[in-house]
């Protein structure tokens, strides 16, 4: 009988965690022993469910844990935590790691590695970025920290600072707290993987449950009390006052461990691996948020830190381990999110991303309602296609609107995943009954109004 191999695991969330339950189900612990490190507090959690929890609709935060390390001691998974990778050793197929709480290190060894270290959140090097009070949004333990902030700190204005979809989230969960809210972005819009035109309808929405923009203005930097407290944020053009910042400036990969062990990273500072997860180091894996992947529609590689790819890539490289066969294909840009009762919704490319990947476009915006007129409850909602000159390809899809508008860009991203054109999308058999959508579903309606602008730009022989 062969050997007992050895995985070890660095990073206990999604994608870690995906990889070693999968490789636990396909390998016996006889013949795999399986270890993973993490070093926060917590391990697989649900990092997406922070906003909720600050916002209080989450109560308890046992919640977001997914499984606590003693159910995967059950399963055979020697999970550690407060325990952190602090070099890798490819040639000696080894892992050097630290106890935070201890404080020991030692060499742990292994057959396989899965690099699953997630990503690093921007945070400015401004003057006071650091103080009491300036929170930064990615692990549990920031979401622990800010709902204690809340709870116990009775803040009254709170100044968000990224307008992207954490900021747009973390903005929604203060206001339900009953905090003053402020948003500040230099971009002219909330919402930059969106068209500006589909991105105005976010900043109304911001606008409408009361939380103050501050558009097109760089912070400048952080003011603090002589206890080292914030006590606002300094944009070029105003002092806004802030019992509380909130940073959501975006992510990078966290692949400098695996930068330093020699491992390649990509253009995109993402740790590069083939549709298997694999690495070009022998025996080393990665997966989630510290790897690129290729976008499906642009050709080219990109970093977009979602769960929902973490899971997949970590299920595929734990697949991969434990002797199967599976693979990632990329990944084409598929992301929902809400502000109170306005939910938004794009995936494949937006106008910009098109046109820097060399296509011509033709957009069409479509207002219209979720539900047939004679239903009461139904709400507005603007569907936009992007579709590609002369061939009529979809190429993007945005959404904007309310009561379960956002979850409509899934068909979407189906018939962009399959190369479908909008007039091939037009005959497409979308549900209907009053009660879920007008006789013309939105996406339809979208549709055969981008089929239209083919045809005349086809017409006009341009
Ligand atoms: C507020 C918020 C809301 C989100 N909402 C959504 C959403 O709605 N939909 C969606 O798809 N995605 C969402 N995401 C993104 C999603 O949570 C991440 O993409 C996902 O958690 C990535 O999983 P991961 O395992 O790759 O990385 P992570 O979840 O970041 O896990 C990496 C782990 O590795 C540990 N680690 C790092 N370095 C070391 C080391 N050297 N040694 C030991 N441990 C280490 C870290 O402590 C961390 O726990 C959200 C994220 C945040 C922060």
């Amino acid at each position: 009988m062969a050997a007992r191999e050895r995985l070890l695991v660095v990073g206990g969330d999604a994608a870690g965690m995906s990889a070693a339950s999968q490789a636990r189900r396909l390998r016996a612990p006889d013949d795999l022993e399986i270890v993973a490190v993490e070093r926060g507090h917590h391990a697989s959690y649900a990092a997406c469910g922070i906003p909720y929890y600050v916002g209080g609709v989450v109560e308890e935060l046992d919640s977001l844990i997914a499984r606590t390390p003693a159910e995967f001691q059950e399963r055979g998974i020697d999970l550690r935590l407060r325990t952190e990778a602090v070099e890798i050793d490819p040639g000696g197929g080894r892992v050097r790691v630290r106890s935070l709480d201890g404080g020991g290190e030692s060499w742990e060894p292994y057959d396989h590695l899965v690099i699953a270290t997630g990503a690093v959140p921007t945070r400015p090097r401004l003057p006071g970025a650091d103080a009491e009070g300036v929170h930064g949004v990615q692990i549990l333990d920031d979401g622990v920290a800010i709902r204690r902030a809340v709870e116990d700190g009775s803040p009254r204005r709170a100044v968000v600072v990224g307008g992207g979809y954490i900021g747009l989230e973390m903005a929604e969960a203060l206001v339900m707290r009953g905090l003053e809210v402020s948003l500040v972005d230099f971009a002219d819009q909330p919402m930059r993987t969106l068209d500006p035109d589909m991105g105005a309808l976010v900043a109304d929405a911001m606008r409408g449950i009361g939380v103050k923009l501050y558009l097109g203005e760089p912070v400048e930097g952080f003011d603090t009390s002589p206890d080292g407290r914030v006590t606002a944020v300094r944009t070029e053009s105003r002092t806004l006052p802030a019992d509380l910042v909130v940073l959501g400036l975006g992510v990078r990969p966290a692949s400098g461990l695996a930068r330093e062990a020699g491992i390649e990273t990509g253009p995109t500072g993402g740790i590069v691996t083939d549709r298997r997860m694999r690495t070009r180091t022998d025996r080393v894996w990665a997966a989630g948020d510290c790897v690129e992947t290729r976008h499906l529609i642009s050709g080219a590689p990109v970093a977009i830190a979602l769960g929902t790819h973490a899971n997949k890539q970590g299920r595929v490289a734990g697949i991969g381990i434990g002797g199967g066969y599976a693979t990632f294909p990329g990944v084409i840009g598929t992301a929902v999110s809400k502000i109170c009762h306005v939910e938004v919704a794009r995936t494949g490319l937006n106008e910009a991303e098109a046109a820097a990947a060399g296509f011509e476009t033709l957009s069409v915006a479509v207002g219209s309602t979720t539900r047939v007129g004679y239903i009461p409850g139904g709400a507005a909602m603007t569907t936009k296609l992007i579709a590609e000159r002369r061939s009529g390809r979809l190429l993007g899809a945005q959404i904007v609107g309310e009561e379960n508008a956002a979850k409509r860009i899934d068909g979407l991203a189906i018939a962009l995943w399959n190369g479908m054109t909008v007039e091939e999308m037009t005959g497409l058999d979308l549900g209907y009954a009053p009660p879920f959508a007008p006789v013309w579903d939105p996406v339809l309606i979208a549709a055969r109004k981008a089929a239209d602008a083919v045809e005349r730009d086809m017409r006009s022989g341009s």
